[in-house]
């Protein structure tokens, strides 16, 4: 697309925001998509159909509600601003399949879907993912976020982006990153590119007798991402006033699944879910007081 096409798409936002009195503020996430090709191309990837329901977080001036709503069954988009809310019921008068929700999607009920399409608000990228992920059933997300964010949700062990986001993340879900947008196609024009991932919930692999313990464990020991595994399990048991030469102890039962002397950053799921499994056999066994109660 030129830079001519860019800029007049951009001054049709710049009316928008003006016929609906909306001063787009940075702490909302609030840049619009100013490109029909590239909200269409988002749109395609998650392969809608008259058999879908889906929710769009945050539909601004509903670049892509258009396109799902022509493809799919029902569509609930939540939108924070009442007045970009006036905007969508404007600009989707002519879809009788799309329930606008005006409210916080961090707050409000989230309807039961099958899909999840959304150029989300940056702002809320980590507590709304772990919303849909903890709270909805659905089959596949197409979700975009800015790009360092979408590196961490898709890092592999060893790498400098694998961190608690990537680990909490993968635990729940299988990601990958599918369509780079540029930062211009955006307006008003964010610092930062972005990039679209595929978010399918995982049915397969490893997960943890308990999942709390897991998370109570990453949120312990991910402080130190670049200690040894022994190092990091020292000081979250001085944290948590236990015996830190229970750390012994756990490597011990580990069975040699793990040797401790691994930096924290290069350990992959499955042996973070064995490292679970045995505080859980601590716990349960009065070794360490039980996070859960
Ligand atoms: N979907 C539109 C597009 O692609 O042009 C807008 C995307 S814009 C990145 C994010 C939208 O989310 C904005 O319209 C903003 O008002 C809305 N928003 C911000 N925080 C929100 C929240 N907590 N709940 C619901 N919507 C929110």
């Amino acid at each position: 697309m030129s830079i001519t096409q860019v800029s007049s798409l951009s001054d049709d936002i710049r009316r928008l925001l003006k016929r609906y009195d909306v001063r787009p503020k940075k702490k909302r996430g609030q840049s619009f998509l100013n490109s029909q090709s590239v909200a269409r191309n988002i749109v395609d990837l998650a392969n809608l159909s008259e058999r879908d329901d889906v929710l769009e977080i945050g539909g601004g001036f509903g670049a892509l509600t258009r396109w799902i709503a022509e493809r799919a069954q029902q569509v609930y988009v939540i939108e924070l601003d009442p007045r970009l809310a006036n905007a969508l019921r404007d600009a989707l008068k002519d879809f009788i399949n799309v329930t606008i929700i005006v409210g916080d999607a961090l707050k409000i009920d989230l309807p039961n879907v099958n899909k999840i399409v959304a150029n989300l608000p940056y702002s809320i990228s980590s507590e709304i993912t772990f919303r849909i992920l903890r709270e909805l059933n659905f089959e596949e997300a197409i979700l975009t976020y800015q790009k360092e964010f979408a590196k961490r949700l898709v890092a592999n062990p060893g790498t400098p982006e694998y961190s608690r986001l990537t680990i909490n993340v993968q635990y729940y879900a299988e990601v990958e990153e599918i369509l780079e947008v540029p930062a211009n196609r955006f307006y008003p024009i964010p610092v930062v590119d972005s990039m679209v991932v595929r978010m399918i919930p995982r049915r397969k692999g490893v997960f943890a007798k308990d999942s709390i313990v897991f998370h109570w464990m990453i949120e312990g020991i991910y402080p130190y991402p670049k200690k040894t595994l022994r190092g990091a399990l020292r000081i979250w048991f001085r944290n948590l006033r236990v015996n830190k030469g229970l750390a012994d102890e756990v490597l011990k039962n580990l069975d040699g699944v793990l040797s401790g002397d691994e930096r924290l950053r290069s350990i992959g799921l499955e042996g973070l879910v064995s490292l679970a499994d045995v505080l859980l056999m601590l716990i349960e066994n009065g070794s360490i007081e039980d996070p859960r109660v």
